[in-house]
């Protein structure tokens, strides 16, 4: 074959193992051979659209079969793929979008896409597209670093930037998983997380097809639904952020729930708390952690099995591909023990951001290291422990909010005269956003104002859960915003200001 690139691993998958089943979707199969057979369609229909190599092609929905063809049908044409996080509002989509130049937005079902520019394909009109295409093999040379994908992070700029992953990183990445998970052929995947992520994309789709394993696509994370499929489809293998694996355990349903298909719980995303590690323990089940960011596709740390007891609380050693160093503030290398801006080097980091050279410039040395804005400690033998946040972000839920991004929508409000957002902790969520407001003089605002015309402007998720009005913001004598002296003060969600 000339392709070398992901938009292969069908017909590479089902050169060997037509009959498995690839996807499970609401009671719905389908066989390595259907993937392959409906990606070779949609691929030609989609350069029957125009489509070219190089063109992007998103995807807006929730996890689906489509979403899975749409990608391997872009990776035939030699096309980048966009998948768009759904929960984004309607102005977020149309920024993305236009930012990424995408050729064509192929509508999960229930999204709308009237507001967005450029060329689009309703849901309904879906399996028609499908059907239009001719059958039979397209055969684009790809090479391996050609990009496969454009997935967007926000910023500490405030806008969202996409980090272009070739379909080498990705293949590095999964090699790096197999090293350390020995995924066998006949696994039983739940991808509950959403694939517009890194982690639920490369860390289970992506080695599901590549063993030629079933993975069950769920449009969403439900507790009952996760453990009645647990149960009926004997799920091994799953992926989660810690608050998923969190509201697991504590459903009236863990304690009685039959678990002992699982053979594969990764979680990361955020950090993992010991008491859920714990409560994962005293069931027989081990949360692997790994660590990793969109920008290394993802995985760059991983705490294999076999120290995931003795080393509990870290995410491990670097990936085998992949090398990991601790940076202290004079450039030199941290010592056991003390902390360090995690960098990254390896075949599976990005070769840089979407027509975004200043901002790579900042992140990515030309000797290959990607700085990623934590801070990790190494113990003696090398295992690291992320330890703290060098970078403005939050993490609610898994999904990053980046405070710049929610302190220029407030900026917006007439009444706001300053504002910082920072993040307090939450038991369910892990993290949750606060504002903190100076309001201008005379202005009459209340917190649910504020809190109102965030909504519609920034997903729900980005919009803090409490908001509180104080008279000044610390700054240092260079007028900089001071955030640690607001979190030591404002940081415990106790105290009054909830905005729910
Ligand atoms: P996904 O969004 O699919 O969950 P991801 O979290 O790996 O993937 P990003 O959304 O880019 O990727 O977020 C990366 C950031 O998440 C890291 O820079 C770090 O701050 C945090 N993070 C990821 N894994 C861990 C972990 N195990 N412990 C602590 N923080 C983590």
């Amino acid at each position: 074959m000339r392709n070398q690139g992901l938009g292969s691993w069908p017909a590479r998958r089902a050169r060997m193992t037509p009959d498995r089943v690839a996807l499970s979707h609401r009671g719905d199969h389908r066989t390595y051979r259907d993937l392959r057979t409906r990606t070779d369609r949609l691929a030609h229909a989609l350069r029957g659209l125009g489509v070219r190599r190089g063109d992007r092609v998103a995807y807006l929905g929730v996890n689906h079969p489509a979403l899975v063809e749409t990608f391997f049908a872009a990776g035939l044409l030699g096309a980048v793929f966009v998948p768009l996080n759904h929960r984004l509002t309607a102005p977020e989509l149309s920024f993305v979008v236009e930012d990424a130049g995408a050729a064509i937005v192929l509508l999960g079902d229930g999204q709308d896409g009237s507001g967005l520019p450029g060329r689009h394909v309703p849901a309904g009109d879906y399996e028609r597209l499908v059907a239009s295409g001719a059958p039979g093999p397209i055969d684009e040379p790809v090479d391996r670093d050609d990009p496969c994908l454009i997935m967007y992070t926000s910023g500490t700029t405030g806008h969202p930037k996409g980090a272009v992953l070739t379909h080498a990183n990705l293949t590095w990445n999964v090699v790096n998983l197999l090293v350390d998970v020995p995924f066998a052929h006949d696994e039983v995947t739940l991808i509950s997380a959403p694939l517009f992520h890194i982690a639920a994309l490369a860390q289970t789709l992506l080695p599901s097809v590549l063993k030629g394993g079933r993975a069950i696509l769920e449009p969403s994370f439900d507790v009952a639904r996760v453990f009645d499929l647990i149960e009926t489809e004997r799920v091994t293998v799953m992926f989660g952020v810690p608050s998923m694996f969190g509201f697991l355990a504590r459903s009236p349903r863990w304690p009685s729930a039959d678990l002992s298909s699982l053979r594969h719980l990764l979680c990361g995303g955020a950090p993992v708390p010991m008491p859920l590690i714990r409560s994962y323990e005293e069931r027989g089940l081990t949360l692997l952690q790994g660590y990793g960011m969109t920008e290394t596709a993802p995985g760059a740390l991983f705490l294999a099995a076999e120290h995931a007891a003795d080393k509990a609380g870290s995410a491990g050693v670097p990936c085998f591909f992949t090398d990991v160093r601790l940076v202290a503030p004079d450039g030199s290398d941290a010592a056991p023990g003390e902390p360090g801006e995690v960098y990254v080097r390896g075949p599976n980091v990005m070769p840089g951001y979407w027509r975004r050279p200043e901002e790579t410039a900042k992140v990515l040395s030309p000797d290959g290291w990607f700085r990623s804005g934590d801070l990790g400690v190494a113990d003696e033998d090398g295992y690291v422990r992320i330890s703290d946040r060098i970078k403005d972000m939050i993490i609610s839920g898994g999904e990053n909010v980046y405070p710049a991004e929610v302190e220029s929508a407030l900026y917006g409000h007439a009444a706001v005269a300053e504002c910082a957002v920072i993040g307090v902790p939450d038991e369910r969520w892990g993290e949750v956003g606060k504002a903190l407001v100076v309001l201008r003089p005379g202005a009459t605002a209340r917190p649910a104002d504020l809190l109102a015309h965030l909504d519609g402007r920034l997903a729900r998720y980005k919009i803090p859960k409490y908001l509180e009005f104080v008279a000044e913001l610390p700054r240092n004598a260079a007028g900089k915003l001071l955030k640690a002296p607001l979190r030591a003060r404002y940081g415990d969600p106790a105290r009054t200001g909830g905005a729910d």
